[in-house]
């Protein structure tokens, strides 16, 4: 997965002090491979990734690890954006009915779509009507009157005959629903294995015939990338105003349904993930973006990071420790660190050879901690790197200024002499640790 190839190049760049270009050129390598292997299309991956190059380059580096999430961040963000950003909704008709025409090859799903957002909106209150306007199979009409009977809609279909084209039956459903007091019309129409003149000058009529405010292609998620062909072709000839991905069940990543809002600009209105008739929901970019990155993973890749954070803090610590630097400056990123990782104990454990008895006695209780924050933020930048010159003048002067006793002050300054005392002992048992000098 993405996720994974992201993380190998982000490991590969643990412990460098900073991102080089060459670095980011190959993260994204490797979200342009992630994203062809969902089904986005090539020039639109290539649009893509020319713009996080260009805002990952951007990025300045605050810390070695930043950048893994910093990279991912963009990643996700652009294409929540190049997705819609937002839900888009249905136009709807000042005056009712509104008229949504579905079309797209055949068996990509429109005639299961009209029953499912015929359920749809009868669940929001609303009256749909079902047109069956493909007239070209006996069985396609059959078909939404069984679905209409499931869902509990009335359909309207000219008997065989009956024989009128298309647009003209359009055009009478709309009358009827009009009368019936059908506040959405759905066209359900015909398809073909491939675009034809003879299909598209009919769905062409008909939109002129019936001016619907909904022209939705269904696009099946499966069949990938050829999609974004289909598309193009399609709005070229109808206008389309919203976009329909269907199958989304299956394991397909739905990298088609990027390629297409980047190439024609038209909303992803819904989603279609199953053969039943509520498996249907409204687009959202933020999903889909999760869906195509595999955002599962991502999220554990933070996660990943962020521990990875916590391993590299905890060997600049012990470093302090074995030299016996830990002072004031350090405690304080500690005791900040804590709200951010999680209990200090986590931290501290991952030190070699510190376990859960060491740590007990030490009073890690957050709104104490909050309180020991402030007597440290008033001690001046030269008591915090040196403890030992903090006598009692000084200790009056911190206690007044964070509004505590000098007995606070003195507890903190105890407890974290003995702190630091455990520790460097700690330290010192550490096998393989070497014996400073510089310890009594
Ligand atoms: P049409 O030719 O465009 O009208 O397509 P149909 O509505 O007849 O659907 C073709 C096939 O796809 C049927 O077997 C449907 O049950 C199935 N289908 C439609 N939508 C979905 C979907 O979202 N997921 C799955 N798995 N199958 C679907
Ligand atoms: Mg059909």
């Amino acid at each position: 997965s993405l996720s994974e190839k992201l993380q190998n190049v982000f490991m590969r760049l643990r412990g460098k002090g900073r991102v080089t270009e060459a670095d980011v050129n190959e993260a994204v390598r490797e979200v342009r491979l992630a994203l062809l292997e969902a089904d986005v299309s090539l020039p639109v991956v290539r649009d893509f990734i020319g713009r996080i190059r260009e805002k990952a380059l951007g990025v300045e580096v605050l810390e070695s690890l930043q950048p893994w999430q910093q990279v991912i961040d963009i990643v996700y963000k652009e294409m929540v954006a190049l997705l819609g950003q937002q839900q888009a909704p249905l136009n709807v008709a000042s005056t009712p009915p509104t008229i949504v025409m579905l079309c797209g090859l055949q068996g990509t799903g429109k005639t299961t779509l009209a029953a499912k957002l015929g359920t749809f909106l009868k669940k929001q209150g609303h009256r749909p009507l079902l047109v069956a306007c493909d007239i070209y199979r006996p069985a396609a009409i059959k078909q939404l009157q069984v679905l209409g009977e499931q869902a509990e809609l009335p359909v309207y279909a000219l008997p065989e005959d009956q024989r009128k084209g298309p647009p003209t039956i359009a055009r009478m459903a709309v009358e009827y629903a009009r009368q019936h007091a059908n506040d959405f019309v759905i066209l359900d129409t015909a398809g073909r294995l491939a675009i034809d003149d003879e299909l598209m000058d009919e769905l062409g009529q008909m939109r002129a015939f019936v001016q619907p405010h909904e022209v939705i292609l269904v696009v099946d998620a499966m069949v990938g990338q050829d999609a974004v062909n289909f598309a193009e072709q399609f709005h070229k000839r109808l206008a389309l105003t919203g976009f329909v991905m269907t199958k989304l069940d299956g394991d397909t990543r739905g990298g088609a349904a990027l390629s297409i809002r980047a190439v024609t600009g038209v909303p992803i209105k819904f989603i279609g993930t199953g053969e039943k008739l509520d498996a249907f929901e409204p687009f959202y970019p933020d999903r889909m973006a999760q869906r195509i990155l595999g955002m599962g993973d991502i999220l554990s890749l933070i996660e990943k990071a962020q521990e990875a954070v916590d391993e590299k803090k905890a060997a600049a610590l012990e470093a302090k420790l074995r030299e016996n630097r830990f002072d004031f400056n350090d405690l304080l990123e500690q005791l900040e660190q804590m709200k951010k990782l999680g209990p200090i104990e986590n931290l501290l454990k991952l030190i070699p050879g510190v376990n859960n008895k060491m740590l007990e006695g030490m009073n890690l209780d957050p709104k104490v901690v909050e309180r020991r924050k402030a007597i440290i933020l008033s001690m001046t930048p030269q008591e915090r790197a040196n403890p030992t010159i903090i006598n009692a003048s000084r200790r009056r002067r911190i206690a007044a200024g964070c509004g505590q006793s000098v007995h606070e002050v003195n507890q903190l300054l105890n407890d974290f002499e003995r702190m630091r005392r455990m520790m460097r002992t700690l330290i010192q048992q550490v096998p393989g640790a070497k014996p400073n000098n510089k310890l009594p």
